[in-house]
Formats: C-alpha cells, sequence, structure tokens
C-alpha cells in the first residue's frame, strides 16, 4: 500500500511530505515534489500543518511489565494506608485467585507509613495479597501470600531482605511469590503485550528498550516464545530491543548455548544486551550508596549480587559479545560495576556496554564513564518525583553531582526512557522535565539546572541517541528516503515552544512500519 502525508511540518527538514510504502518512506520533498506521484497513492494523508517526528525510541521500560501493570490493581491515587484497604476490598469481588496490585508510594502519604501485613491481613487471611511499590523494589504481603510464597520467620535470602513480622519484601526476596502466583498462559503474556504496546503509542513511541525476561515468573522462554511469534506475524507495534535479564547464570548459559546473542532476531523483536538490576531505588531506601542516607542513617542501600556473579555475568556476555547493561541508582554500585566495566570494555566501547539510571553520581564517576564511552540510559521522568526526596536522602554534595543527565549526554552515548511501569512512557512530560528539571507534581521542587538538556537534545534523548543505543540508526530515526517508516504526529513544535508547555503538547497520529498504530 502506498501512503502519502501532505502539509506537514518535518522537524529538522525543509521537506513538507512524503510516500511511504512497504514500511519504508520511498520518497522525501516538497509538497510540489511529491504531487505528481499522489496519483498512484492508495491513500493521501492531509497533516495541515502539523509536526512531525521521528518515532519515539524509549530506552529503557517493561513492556510486558507495562501491560501487567495495567491490567492490575492500580495502587498510585492512594493517599493512605486505608484507601489501599478500600481498593482490595473492591478488587476482592472479581474473586480472582490472587489480589495483585502495585503502585502505591508512602511518600504520598500524610502518614508517611507504608502499609504492613497487618493492614492486608484485616482485609483477607484466605485470600493472598500482594502489593508492590511503585518502584517495583519493595511488596507487601498478607499472611496468606507469604504462606504460598513458603516465606517463614525463617527464610533468609541474598540480595534482598525479608521482614516476615510486617510482611515486606525487598528485591530479590519478591521473587519468592512471583514464583507462587498463578503462570500466565501464551494468550495473558500476548495480552500484556498488546497492553504495553497500545499505552506507548499513545505517546508517540515505535521503539523500545524492554526489560521482560522475569516479569511474570523466573522462567524467559515462555515471553521469548510469545514475542518470537508476534514479530514473526508482524503484528508488535512497537520494535522491541529486548534487555536480557535471567533469573540465574544457568538460565543466561542455557540461553546463549541455545544460539541466543545480541541482534539475533528482526527489526520488530530483536535481542539487545544482557541486563543486570545491582541495586535498588533511592524512593526506597535500597539504592546502595557510599555514604549512609542523610534520613536513615542506618541504612547505606545494598547491592543485590556478589560481585563475584556479576563479574560472571558480565564477562560472560562480553565472551559472547553480548553487551552488559546494569542498573545502578546509588553510587557504591556505580563503583563496583565501573571496577568490572574497567577489565571488560574495550577502547571505544564497541559492544555498547553501560549503566541503566546511573543516578547517584560523584563527578569522578562520570569522567570515567565519559572516558569509557559506557551507553547510559537515563530516565528524565524520573525527576518528577525525585526532585523532592533527592536532597533529604542524599545531602546536597552528592546530590548536586547526581542525575548529571547533560554531562551524560555530551559525554557518552546517553539515551532518555520511562522505565514503564515506574513512571508511564509520557515522552513530552519526559521531556519538558530533562529540559526544566523542575518537577510538575511537586511544583518548589527542582535539580541543579546546570544539567538541563536545550529542547533539542532533550528531542534527540528519545529519537536518535535511542536508535543508537539499539544500533539501528543506519535504519531507524529520520524521516528519510529508504528509513523504516515510523513516525510521530504532535500538534506542538515541542523545539521552539515555552519549556514550561511541552507535556501539554498532544500526539495527535504515531505510524510504525507504514501503519497507524495510534489516532487521537
Ligand atoms: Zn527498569
Amino acid at each position: 500500500m502506498l501512503r502519502g502525508f501532505v502539509h506537514a511540518r518535518i522537524w529538522n527538514s525543509d521537506a513538507t511530505a512524503f510516500l511511504v510504502e512497504d514500511g519504508r518512506f520511498t520518497k522525501v520533498g516538497t509538497d510540489a515534489e511529491i504531487q505528481a506521484e499522489l496519483a498512484a497513492a492508495d491513500e493521501t494523508v492531509d497533516l495541515n500543518g502539523l509536526y512531525v517526528y521521528p518515532g519515539f525510541a524509549d530506552s529503557h521500560l517493561h513492556l510486558v511489565g507495562l501491560g501487567f501493570y495495567l491490567s492490575m490493581l492500580q495502587l498510585s491515587g492512594c493517599r493512605s494506608v486505608q484507601d489501599i484497604q478500600e481498593l482490595v476490598k473492591k478488587r476482592l469481588e472479581q474473586k480472582e485467585p490472587w489480589v495483585i496490585g502495585r503502585g502505591y508510594n508512602e511518600d504520598n502519604f500524610d502518614s508517611k507509613r507504608r502499609p504492613l501485613k497487618a493492614d492486608l491481613d484485616a482485609v483477607s487471611i484466605d485470600v493472598p495479597i500482594a502489593l508492590t511499590r511503585v518502584d517495583g523494589h519493595v511488596m507487601v504481603c498478607n499472611s496468606k501470600a507469604l504462606e504460598l510464597a513458603g516465606i517463614t520467620e525463617k527464610t533468609d535470602i541474598d540480595g534482598g531482605a525479608i521482614d516476615f513480622e510486617r510482611g515486606v519484601l525487598e528485591e530479590t526476596a519478591m521473587n519468592l511469590v512471583h514464583k507462587a502466583w498463578p503462570k500466565p498462559d501464551a494468550d495473558t503474556i500476548e495480552k500484556y503485550i498488546r497492553t504495553g504496546m497500545k499505552e506507548c503509542n499513545r505517546y508517540g513511541i515505535t521503539s523500545v528498550g524492554s526489560d521482560d525476561f522475569v516479569t511474570l515468573n523466573e522462567d524467559y522462554r515462555p515471553i521469548l516464545a510469545v514475542f518470537s511469534r508476534m514479530a514473526f506475524q508482524q503484528s508488535l507495534t512497537v520494535r522491541v530491543n529486548e534487555q536480557c535479564e535471567f533469573a540465574s547464570l544457568e538460565d543466561f548459559r542455557q540461553f546463549l548455548e541455545d544460539g541466543y546473542t545480541q541482534d539475533t532476531g528482526d527489526d520488530f523483536f530483536r535481542i539487545g544486551p544482557l541486563k543486570l538490576v545491582a541495586d535498588g531505588t533511592l524512593g526506597a531506601h535500597t539504592a546502595s550508596l557510599s555514604v549512609p542516607y542523610v534520613d536513615n542513617q542506618g541504612t547505606m542501600g545494598y547491592e543485590c549480587y556478589s560481585t563475584e556473579d556479576l563479574n560472571e555475568y558480565i564477562r560472560l556476555a562480553a565472551y559472547y559479545n553480548m553487551a552488559a547493561i546494569v542498573h545502578a541508582i546509588g553510587d557504591e554500585t556505580v563503583d563496583t560495576v565501573l571496577d568490572i566495566f574497567k577489565d571488560v570494555v574495550l577502547p571505544g566501547n564497541p559492544l555498547h556496554h553501560g549503566f541503566v539510571h546511573c543516578q547517584i553520581t560523584r563527578p569522578e564517576q562520570l569522567q570515567e564513564m565519559i572516558r569509557m564511552q559506557l551507553n547510559c540510559y537515563f530516565q528524565s521522568l524520573f525527576i518528577d518525583y525525585d526532585a523532592s526526596i533527592l536532597e533529604s536522602r542524599v545531602g546536597p554534595e552528592l546530590a548536586a553531582s547526581s542525575y548529571a543527565f547533560r554531562t551524560l549526554f555530551e559525554g557518552t552515548d546517553a539515551s532518555n526512557g520511562s522505565d514503564a511501569p515506574v513512571e508511564m512512557p509520557d515522552v513530552l512530560k519526559g521531556i519538558q522535565l530533562a529540559v526544566t528539571r523542575r518537577s510538575l507534581s511537586h511544583p518548589q521542587a527542582a535539580m541543579n539546572p546546570g544539567e538541563c538538556l536545550s529542547p533539542k537534545q532533550a528531542l534527540e534523548s528519545y529519537t536518535a541517541a535511542g536508535y543508537k543505543a539499539f544500533d539501528v540508526q543506519d535504519r531507524l530515526g529520520a524521516i528519510q528516503e529508504g528509513y523504516l517508516a515510523d513516525f510521530a504526529v504532535l500538534d506542538t513544535d515541542i523545539e521552539h515552544c515555552e519549556p514550561e508547555t511541552i507535556a501539554k503538547g498532544k500526539v495527535m497520529m504515531t505510524v510504525m512500519n507504514g501503519e497507524t498504530v495510534y489516532e487521537r
């Protein structure tokens, strides 16, 4: 099918019209230049002066997790433990085998008190209830859920923590519950993927770096199989660069021995780097810091792997020509990983090893990332909430060199994303936050303005930089003849509008592989 698009304002281009066929841009030019060929087109879309951008690339999120999240009990609107209890009570009426919820944040409660086992037992002791905090790194369970997960007061776990009395699980301890809840079948996994993709398309996203393998339980194979089938059927509406996370070194070894490595796949679903989660989050006080948390002197957070295991994962990946990208939020974890990268990363970083998040950083660490040319996957959307807690958690000195997005963007290969479902994948909100570094939900809260991106840089962080991270910049990320026809149509000139209004812009249409996948 030949489609013509006319009367467009194309970002970074003098062209105003283009033709699309077989999933690619076949001609890009002025309306006059395209005119003669429109007669042969099956369809001509008049964009009426709207703004066209390359399809946005969200360089790190969890597509299956996003679909799963949107299908489960939503707790982000809760302002108290009682709110949570009310919602759980209501959900129980649906008579599901488990009540699984996510999204509460005790920082939004007047009491600042997090929900505990007793609060959930008060609602039900018969139906298992497991609720995950907004950041995905802490979970609270009722007695029944702990019982089904086989957790007792004696259970001990590496890389996580269990507070049995309160029913609170951190990091790897949550896997015990993930293993216990009902295993989704292929249809359910596909439903989650479709739900996640639909949400991405609404925001103009057509490519994602997505970490999915251990979202629902510990076995990566069912999710790999569903993605592979959907790619073959061309039913994916975002291109997926899989950031492969595993439950164990044995699983990773098996995956490699089965012949998978970076770049296996096609332009719909491709195996990307190995993803490792090396510490927790700032919100939950589980990110591993080099100093105690200012607002909780009893903890410095902790790392989720032993240094030996981390080392083995990263070396194994490199041996099979696969990059390792490591979730590191605290500066202590950044130190640990830099120390390993020092011996593994080749000059110029040809495999694209890197960091996901790299939030709390010291100046010399930033210099080391630049020297090694590491890839950095940051999330400017996190500024919205973290600007209100950063200084109170880590103090002014460490805060000043943290969330150093401009330093990273200008010095390394850094790209932007949402980490959805931690944040919804709202690209325009992410661009505004990168440009202003001022919270939208806590208007008094802001971060070091020296690290603001220009609007152009922020747009690039969601386009060219993402495609470079996925190593597909020779065919994606531009409205250009021969490139794959992925683009977003907006009602706003993001580069030149008032920065405080960027997030109010609207996505009018999203096109992936030449086909309209979202229309407002
Ligand atoms: Zn993530």
